[in-house]
């Protein structure tokens, strides 16, 4: 899965991901990726969000448009991915899944479930791209 949150020179901010389906290859399936509000969101007054994992759970929560949504209400970044990781896992625990979040400053965060989860981020005047890794957050806390 490729998933970008991007900020341009303008402050106009866009979102996307691609999937291959990893271990979901099933004819005809379409997954999260493509569905607004799972795979990716955004909105530019506040920010952006990209995803990846167990999509057949992940769909059922729209994670990206809730951790947009909470964003607008004043979390950081990282307060927004884990509200939004979180809500999968009292339902699933075992669930598999990354979730990066930008506001419309640059600023980042992520939060993930069942793996160490990896996201790079290069912006401003960065000369080198960043490699952020986070642990797994676990499901009852
Ligand atoms: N979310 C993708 C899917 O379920 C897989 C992935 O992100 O690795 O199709």
């Amino acid at each position: 899965t490729i998933s970008m949150v991007v900020i341009d020179a303008a402050g106009a901010m866009a979102a996307g991901t691609s999937t291959n389906g990893a271990a979901f290859k099933v004819p005809g399936r379409v997954g999260d990726g493509p569905i607004v509000g799972s795979g990716s969101y955004v909105d530019g007054d506040v920010g952006g969000c990209g995803a990846t994992g167990d999509g057949d759970v992940m769909m059922r929560f729209l994670p990206c448009y809730q951790a947009v949504e909470n964003l607008r209400r004043g979390m950081t970044p990282t307060e927004a991915a884990e509200d939004a990781v979180r809500r999968m896992l009292r339902k699933y625990p075992d669930v598999s899944s990354g979730i990066v979040v930008v506001n419309n400053k640059g600023e980042h965060g992520a939060a993930a479930s069942g793996w160490t989860f990896s996201y790079s981020f290069r912006g401003g005047t960065m000369g080198a791209t960043k490699v952020i890794t986070i642990p797994p957050l676990k499901a009852g806390l």
